[in-house]
């Protein structure tokens, strides 16, 4: 019989699967690694789970012990379901702009979801931010994970993402496209691929445009997941060779792309990191290997990037739309 042991088992081990349709002239193979057959649905369960490991490990996490994070996506669905297998309790921090499904998601797998003002600045005692380390000081036996200083972050991409891509390429990658967020993926799995191919492998991250990563200042744009307004610990500002800006208006047209001609349903941050692999795989040869990582699915986007009217809105369909700006959705 060939069976998992429990679910947190099956995390990893995802497929890459040939783009053939959104790369248009593009004379590379472009692959795409597919993370939203994680169980969680996401390329967060790969940090999760070494997140929770090395925390066990150091004895931060002592057994029935609870884990209190300000999150409300894909990290808090990896945790969420980590903790459930483990017996943990957790208790996730969100603003109340997070809409209801995602808080759903995580109660659905037993966490308990506390809901926080948008409209007050960080250091307000009732943001999201203050709430979540007042409750870590004061539930007994709380850990915070921060995936945004937790070396396991990144570490997990060193020893599982980076190594799958190159053994699935039989080591013929030659550049590899991330989008970036805590930067732990592009990070992690960038300086496998450097270490391993001895430096042969360039490694691209995708910003959205106006991100510091770019070198913008935070202005605001819609994609989500990826971007920051400022520098992470789990960042390697070393190992990128380069970054490429994306447009919302691109990122959302390559992820409706992605669906309608690939079969991938994926999220805004895919549609992301695809734009910029075909950019970068425009300009080599037909020896080249372009491997994206595309972090997680469509479904919780379905009323926003998969919706026409919410397109039109902010201008991101070719006809209609009132011209709303970002501005006015933040
Ligand atoms: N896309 C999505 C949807 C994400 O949730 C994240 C994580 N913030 C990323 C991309 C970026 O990954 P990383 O944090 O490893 O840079």
């Amino acid at each position: 019989m060939r069976y998992f042991e429990n679910i947190v088992d099956a995390i990893g081990n995802t497929p890459l699967v040939r783009l053939r349709h959104v790369i248009g002239e593009a004379a590379p193979t472009v692959l795409a690694k597919v993370e939203y057959v994680n169980p969680g649905g996401s390329v967060k369960d790969r940090i999760a789970v070494r997140m929770v490991d090395a925390a066990e490990k150091s004895g931060e996490l002592r057994p029935g012990g609870t884990i209190v994070e300000p999150t409300s996506g894909n990290t808090g669905v990896g945790l969420a379901l980590v903790a459930q297998q483990r017996g943990y309790r957790c208790v996730f921090v969100c603003p109340d702009k997070v809409s209801e499904d995602k808080r759903n998601v995580l109660r659905a797998y037993g966490a308990e979801v506390v809901v926080c003002p948008t409209a007050v600045a960080p250091e307000d005692p009732r943001s999201y931010y203050q709430v979540s380390d007042r409750l870590a000081r004061e539930i007994p036996d709380a850990w915070k994970p921060n995936q945004y200083a937790n070396p396991a972050n990144p570490q997990s991409h060193y020893e599982t993402t980076g190594p799958e891509i190159w053994a699935q390429t039989e080591g013929r990658i030659t550049h590899f496209v991330a989008g970036v967020g805590t930067g732990g993926t592009i990070s992690g799995v960038g300086r496998y691929l450097k270490e391993v191919s001895e430096g042969r492998v360039q490694i691209i991250g995708a910003d959205p445009e106006g991100s510091v990563y770019s070198g913008g200042t935070g202005r605001p744009y819609l994609v989500e997941g990826v971007g920051e307004d400022f520098w992470p610990q789990t960042y390697d500002r070393t190992v990128c060779d380069r970054i490429v800006e994306v447009s919302d208006t691109e990122s959302f047209d390559v992820t409706r792309r992605l669906a309608r001609e690939e079969g991938l349903l994926v999220g805004g941050s895919c549609g992301m990191a695809a734009a910029a692999a075909v950019a970068v795989a425009r300009e080599c040869g037909p020896e080249a290997v372009v491997v994206v990582l595309l972090p997680d699915g469509g479904r919780g986007y379905l009323s926003k990037i998969f919706n026409d009217d919410w397109m039109a809105r902010y201008g991101f369909l070719a006809t209609g739309g009132s011209g709303a700006t970002v501005a006015d959705v933040l």
